[in-house]
């Protein structure tokens, strides 16, 4: 799944939600890679410090504090990367919420509009005005790269309540194929990561009993439970060179938890 940094280099890649957690670690990756890397969140000293902390292992990173949702942050981010480079080889779509209440999944009863609407809005809103904006600089030079970050929770039932965190990443696998569809003619290709739970401050937010951690890993027949770095090494595989020819899936990276 390694490449070379060389073929990556002078090529620039967008993370999103990347100040911390899974994002923090693709964009590690891919500036491994060869990447020059941007690293996008809500605050700008929160993606200040990841650059900075990125710069220590040697990658190129800087920040850009954008709310995916928010169409003028959206636009304002682009102009920025463009004016900067000229050009956006690699979109990781990785920012996203759980849309919890107060750090339990919602049942239907209780899943108010607002709530609806603000997991909607992060989680697909967001990476489709990314994307849309993304297009036009990908298409200068007929090559891209767009991964989404979906879940396992749109690929199963994974326990009770938080059917608007499973709506809105099971939108994303919808629109992903389709723009795959649309953008393969111009050497982009689109994908999504399924991730199964992974260590992260998303999973801190809701309390885990002992016994449900080692049910999950019962569940994934590798018999462990996945890292951020599990899921750096799926986005690094899907951006690069060699991965030209996969375009419109979903990469499960679950430990075999589930198997389509
Ligand atoms: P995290 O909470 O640790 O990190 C998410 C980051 O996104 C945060 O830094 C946050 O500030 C940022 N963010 C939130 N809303 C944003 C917005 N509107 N605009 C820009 N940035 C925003 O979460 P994580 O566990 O690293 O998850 C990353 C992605 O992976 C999410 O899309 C999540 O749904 C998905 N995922 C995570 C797991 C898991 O077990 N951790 C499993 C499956 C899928």
């Amino acid at each position: 799944m390694s490449q070379s940094s060389s073929s990556m280099t002078g090529r620039i890649a967008l993370v999103t939600g990347s100040a911390q957690g899974l994002g923090f670690d693709i964009a590690r990756r891919l500036g491994q890679d060869g990447f020059e890397v941007v690293i996008c969140d809500l605050v700008q000293a929160d993606c200040d410090r990841a650059a900075a902390q990125l710069a220590k292992d040697g990658v190129t990173a800087h920040g850009f504090a954008a709310d995916v949702s928010d169409e003028s942050a959206v636009t304002a981010l682009m102009s920025w990367i463009d004016g900067r480079w000229g050009r956006l080889d690699a979109v990781v779509n990785n920012a996203g919420i759980l849309g919890l209440i107060e750090g339990r999944k919602p049942g239907i009863d209780e899943l108010s509009l607002a709530l609806w609407t603000q997991t909607l809005s992060v989680n697909l809103t967001g990476p489709f005005l990314v994307v849309r904006a993304a297009v036009p600089l990908m298409r200068r030079n007929s090559w891209g790269r767009i991964i989404n970050i979906s879940s396992r929770a749109a690929r199963m039932r994974t326990g009770i309540g938080n059917a608007n965190y499973a709506a809105s990443k099971a939108g994303l696998i919808g629109f992903s194929r389709v723009i795959a569809g649309e953008l393969g003619p111009d050497g982009i290709t689109v994908n999504c990561i399924a991730p199964s739970r992974i260590e992260t401050s998303m999973t801190q937010a809701f309390a885990e009993s002992p016994q449900l951690l080692e049910q999950i890993v019962r569940d994934a027949p590798v018999g462990r439970i996945g890292t951020p770095q599990d899921i750096a090494a799926a986005a690094s595989y899907l951006c690069s060179d060699g991965a030209s020819f996969v375009t419109g899936v979903v990469l499960d990276v679950n430990g075999g938890s589930y198997m389509a």
